[in-house]
């Protein structure tokens, strides 16, 4: 954290600018099972992928909330009998989180819980507020008292403020206000809630087990557990259940969906179904269509795994070349995201791959990832291919550059630290030192999603990463109310 301050010097900003922006999660919730917690758990332990920070939930017994909220994978804190124990009741919500930089806080840790008048209220996001901070500026104005420096507390102090008889009123009081990516998973003491943002740019799926209804952020948390999957959440809709069913609410005008294009490309599991397609196909013909864009001499197809898995082998089918395994991974350390410095990231990226000298000794190789980030990544692996003995070395992108930082929970950095933001094209092959280098094109990753190709009026999907085309209002980075004290913790937060 360096010099950071502790203390805001501006009422209402957190002060630990790594925990601002910077959520990429997953959230799973269910309603009226005997085994709400235990089942919780497993559903996070499928999505642990989106979160390795913290994890948590919390319950409802009837009676009263419980909460168990702690640092660390989920298997650290939830394969204890003795704490699902102490997470009684048939409804649970939980929720695994994730940052960046900076020191996480327990108080971050979701799912976050209030007492309102009359109900207890828990709440579980995964996306990222583009107006969180202002709006936590405006409700410390008026004398609310902030625990986390998380945006979602702000969700439960705007349902709190609410005046509306009705809690689903309340709710969507609150989502009026709010702009950026949501996926909210809530528990009151008699209703399960899900919402997910009028564009929905993060996945929310709706499935049931034992007749009890589930809501979570992907089909392989329903997988796990033997859930039968329904359907995905709408854009824009908030879904209540409670003792007499399942309400279904569309409180903002309808419009055309955008999910967010990188759960496809990256964030979410292969064996995930999201918004009606098979993550793993999608990757595969993300990889045919790579090849037949930019195809390459060579004798083998070398994945780096295991994000460029699914891409390596549609590249391989495509092109004919045969797929090897020449990089094999050490499933035992996390991923280098989790390492928060650049030091300590290159030093993961050793720790996580070790070349298959059998496989590229001598060889020319085409490697596959699914995208290119900091380059951190690309330029170690492209040079412990040289070092074991690879003739020549290609590197195939299952994605567009990405020129554009992120504000909608998949946590890329800012632009200055994005590759493809700084390098041209043979400037970031020099950089990675490969023989060739290329990206998939937008209208190649549009077409792999089964269209044509990209409606620059209506694009199908959000893919600001590579375009530049956010489709929200960034009300906090543009915001003239930020004094340049928060500006400055914004952009140290990226
Ligand atoms: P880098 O080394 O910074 O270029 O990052 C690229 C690697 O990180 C690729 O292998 C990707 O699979 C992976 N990656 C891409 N996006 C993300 C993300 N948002 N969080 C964590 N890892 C990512």
């Amino acid at each position: 954290m360096g010099e950071m301050t502790r203390h805001s010097e501006v009422p209402g900003l957190p002060d630990e600018p790594g925990d601002v922006l910077r959520e990429k999660c997953g959230v799973f919730g269910i309603f009226g099972h005997p085994d709400a917690a235990a089942i919780t758990a497993l559903g996070l332990h499928a999505l642990q992928h989106r979160g390795q920070e913290a994890a948590g939930i919390v319950s409802f017994d009837g009676k009263r909330f419980h909460s168990e909220r702690r640092l660390g994978l989920v298997g650290d804190t939830f394969s204890d009998r003795r704490v699902i124990d102490r997470l009684p009741g048939t409804s649970a919500v939980g929720h695994v989180r994730y940052s960046t930089t900076g020191e996480t806080l327990l108080r971050n840790v979701q799912p976050l819980f209030a007492e309102l008048d009359p109900f207890g209220f828990a709440i579980g996001h995964n996306g990222n507020l583009t107006n969180g901070l202002t709006l936590r500026r405006e409700l410390v104005h008026d004398g609310a008292i902030m625990q986390s420096t998380t945006d979602t507390e702000v969700v439960l102090h705007l349902v709190a403020r609410s005046h509306k008889p009705r809690f689903v009123d309340r709710f969507i009081d609150a989502l009026r206000a709010l702009e950026g990516a949501y996926s909210f998973v809530g528990l009151t003491n008699k209703k399960l809630v899900g919402a997910r943002d009028p564009l929905g740019i993060r996945p929310l799926v709706l499935g049931m087990l034992d007749g009890c209804p589930i809501l979570t952020s992907e089909t392989c948390a329903l997988d796990i557990i033997g859930a039968k999957y329904v359907r995905d959440i709408e854009n824009g809709e908030v879904i209540i259940f409670d003792d007499k069913g399942a309400h279904s609410h569309k409180p903002f005008p309808p419009m055309p969906p955008r999910p967010c294009i990188f759960e496809y490309i990256y964030f979410a599991r292969p064996d995930s179904i999201v918004g009606g397609r098979p993550v793993y196909q999608v990757r595969k013909t993300m990889g045919a269509q790579l090849a037949a864009e930019s195809p390459a001499a060579a004798d083998v197809i070398v994945p780096v795994p295991d994000s460029g898995v699914p891409a390596a082998l549609g590249f391989s089918q495509a092109s004919g070349i045969p797929f090897d395994l020449g990089i094999i991974r050490n499933h035992y350390v996390g991923r280098t995201f989790i390492e928060p410095t650049q030091q300590i990231r290159q030093l993961g990226v050793r720790l996580k791959h070790n070349a298959n000298r059998a496989v590229v000794a001598g060889k020319r190789i085409v490697l596959v990832d699914d995208s290119i980030v900091r380059g951190t990544t690309s330029t170690k692996i492209v040079q412990m291919m040289r070092d074991a003995g690879a003739r020549e070395v290609h590197f195939r992108i299952a994605s567009p550059p990405i020129t554009h930082p992120d504000y909608y929970g998949i946590d890329t950095p800012d632009k200055d630290k994005l590759l493809a933001a700084t390098h041209s094209l043979d400037e970031m092959r020099q950089f990675i030192g490969a023989d060739s280098l290329a990206f998939l094109s937008v209208d190649g990753i549009y077409k792999a999603m089964g269209y044509e190709s990209r409606d620059p009026l209506r694009p199908q999907f959000t893919d600001h990463c590579f375009t530049g085309d956010y489709p929200t209002p960034l009300t906090d980075l543009t915001a003239a109310r930020h004094t340049p004290r928060q500006l400055s913790l914004l952009a140290e937060a990226s």
